[in-house]
Order: C-alpha cells, then sequence, then structure tokens
C-alpha cells in the first residue's frame, strides 16, 4: 500500500509539474501573441424574441496562435487574468469591439448595441473609466449602445467598489449586464441595489429547461424578477426551438445561441446583416 501512495504521489506531481510548464507556456505565446496580432474578435448575435431581429451582438475573443492553433478563452482568458494579461488583452478588445461596431452602425444599423465581457480584473481595475472613455471617444461609438457584461463575482469580493464602478459607468451612458446569472454565489439583494440593464441566463438552465422542470421554473423566477427590477432578461446558449418556444413563453426578451447563429467574424456578421443570412 506504502508503494502505491508513493506512486500516487510521484504521478500526481509530475502532473502538476506538466501543467505548471504549460502554463508558462501560454503566458509567454500570451504575452507575445498581443505584439503578434494573434487575437481576433467574434460576434454572437443577439435576437429579440418577439420579432426575430438581431438587436446587437457579443464580442468573444479568439486567439490563432501563429502556428495555426487555435486556443479557446476558456483556456487563457483564467490565466491573463491570473498574469494580468487581461488588461492590455481587454484593452484591446474593447478598443476592436467598439471600432467594427461603429462601422456597422455608419453602415445604416445605427439600433446595434455592442456587449463586451469585462473581467472582474478589469471591472475593479482604477483605468477602467478613462479606458472606456478614451475608446468611445476615439471610436465615435456611442456610449448608449456599449453593454459591459460583468459576473456575479465581482460583487461578491468588495461590493461597495462595484457598486460606485457601476455608477460611474451608467453615468456616461454605459449599459451594464450581468453574466451567467444564477452560476455563482447570486444574491438577490446585489440585484437590488446594482444598477443593472440586463440579466442573462446562464446556459446550463437554459440548456436544461425543456427536461427538468426545475430549471423551467428557475428561468421563470429569473425573468419574473428581472423584470420587476426593470432588466431585460437574454438567455444564452439557445440550442433548440423547443428551447426557443419555452422561452418566448415566459417572456424572456432576447436570446442568443447556435439555434440562431454560432459566433461569426465581423466578415460574415457584416454579410448577415447585409443579406440576412451567410453563404
Ligand atoms: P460567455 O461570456 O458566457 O460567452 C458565451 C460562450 O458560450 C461563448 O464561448 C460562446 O461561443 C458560447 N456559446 C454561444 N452560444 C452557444 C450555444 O448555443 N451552445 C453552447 N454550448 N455554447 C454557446 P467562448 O467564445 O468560447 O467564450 C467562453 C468564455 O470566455 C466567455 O463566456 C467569457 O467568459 C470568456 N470570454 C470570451 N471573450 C472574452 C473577452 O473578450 N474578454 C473576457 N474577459 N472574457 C471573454
Ligand atoms: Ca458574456
Ligand atoms: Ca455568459
Amino acid at each position: 500500500a506504502k508503494a502505491k501512495g508513493k506512486n500516487n504521489f510521484q504521478f500526481f506531481s509530475d502532473d502538476m509539474a506538466l501543467i505548471a510548464s504549460r502554463k508558462i507556456a501560454l503566458e509567454n505565446d500570451m504575452r507575445r501573441a498581443i505584439t503578434n496580432k494573434e487575437f481576433m474578435l467574434y460576434y454572437q448575435p443577439q435576437i429579440q424574441v418577439e420579432t426575430g431581429d438581431i438587436i446587437g451582438m457579443e464580442a468573444l475573443i479568439r486567439w490563432q496562435t501563429v502556428g495555426g492553433d487555435v486556443v479557446s478563452p476558456g483556456e487563457f482568458i483564467p490565466l491573463a487574468e491570473e498574469t494580468r494579461l487581461i488588461l492590455p488583452i481587454g484593452e484591446w478588445v474593447l478598443y476592436t469591439a467598439c471600432e467594427q461596431a461603429k462601422k456597422w452602425h455608419d453602415a445604416g444599423h445605427s439600433h446595434l448595441k455592442l456587449a463586451v465581457n469585462l473581467s472582474p480584473l478589469q471591472f475593479i481595475h482604477d483605468d477602467l473609466m478613462d479606458v472606456v472613455e478614451f475608446t468611445l471617444r476615439k471610436t465615435g461609438f456611442p456610449a448608449s449602445s456599449l453593454e459591459l457584461e460583468i459576473t456575479e463575482g465581482v460583487a461578491v469580493e468588495d461590493a461597495e467598489t462595484a457598486l460606485t464602478r457601476m455608477r460611474e459607468l451608467r453615468k456616461i451612458g454605459v449599459r451594464i449586464a450581468i453574466d451567467d446569472f444564477g452560476t455563482g454565489y447570486s444574491s438577490l439583494n446585489y440585484l437590488k441595489r446594482f444598477p443593472l440593464n440586463n440579466l442573462k441566463i446562464a446556459q446550463p438552465f437554459v440548456q436544461d429547461m425543456a427536461t427538468n422542470p426545475y430549471d423551467k421554473a428557475l428561468v421563470e423566477a429569473m425573468v419574473f424578477i428581472a423584470h420587476n427590477l426593470n432588466m431585460s432578461v437574454i438567455a444564452e446558449g439557445v440550442e433548440t426551438d423547443e428551447q426557443l418556444s419555452l422561452l418566448k413563453e415566459l417572456g424572456c426578451d432576447e436570446i442568443q445561441g447556435y439555434l440562431y447563429s454560432k459566433p461569426l467574424s465581423a466578415e460574415q456578421f457584416t454579410e448577415l446583416l447585409v443579406h440576412g443570412e451567410i453563404s
């Protein structure tokens, strides 16, 4: 039993060493990626349930390394946050997304709202207001068309700072959405106190609601609460017609998901706007 224990330990420690060296390699690659311009943005349409119209898009980062590998944000965003590289990356995301969305506005689609993800570190960082104001001024994108997505986690650490920051953003006209709602340490108290515009119901609830009555009840409750607090509701990860019709029935305002479209390159998104479909 002793020998086995030792082997297990060795296996475990080799594994940890592998993870650590992979992390260091990834961190170095990420630093290079910024200067090499290896990051790209994709845009996923957001659809109004009632009309079926595209009312906006969420910018989602993609990393295609020079070697051709695609690294998913789920893998590098947490490490970018840990190493603070998310600060320059996040600034690039915001600027690039606003610049692109401004082109769509100027091409006659000025009703489109742009959603950009903010990591917790970006959200609480002292520079945020300067970064946002600089970006809007330089790109000419209207503050009222920009929606920043934050997660519930930012409120847990320091609710007072989070509240102050949200008020600053709202004061300049930027909208705020709470992302992945229901998966973190959700507190109904935060919802009441924070000046939020939009609640994004997390994918797991949406994906299970057609088969699990509890998930359906939770989605119904989230829609009810959001509407009573004057927030709109968007469901994420909508993949089936059945999910869509349930969401419609429950009064959900907007949807986003593979049912309508995967995240698209800027060129593909333009094609969708112009032709109503992608070839
Ligand atoms: P998120 O903000 O919750 O973004 C939604 C994710 O769900 C995206 O994954 C999107 O491609 C995926 N998705 C959309 N529709 C469906 C669907 O119908 N079914 C399924 N199964 N998935 C769907 P993605 O692009 O891989 O991004 C993963 C996460 O990485 C994001 O989750 C977000 O937390 C983070 N992320 C992405 N881009 C950025 C960014 O620019 N900045 C920051 N801070 N985080 C980002
Ligand atoms: Ca998001
Ligand atoms: Ca989300």
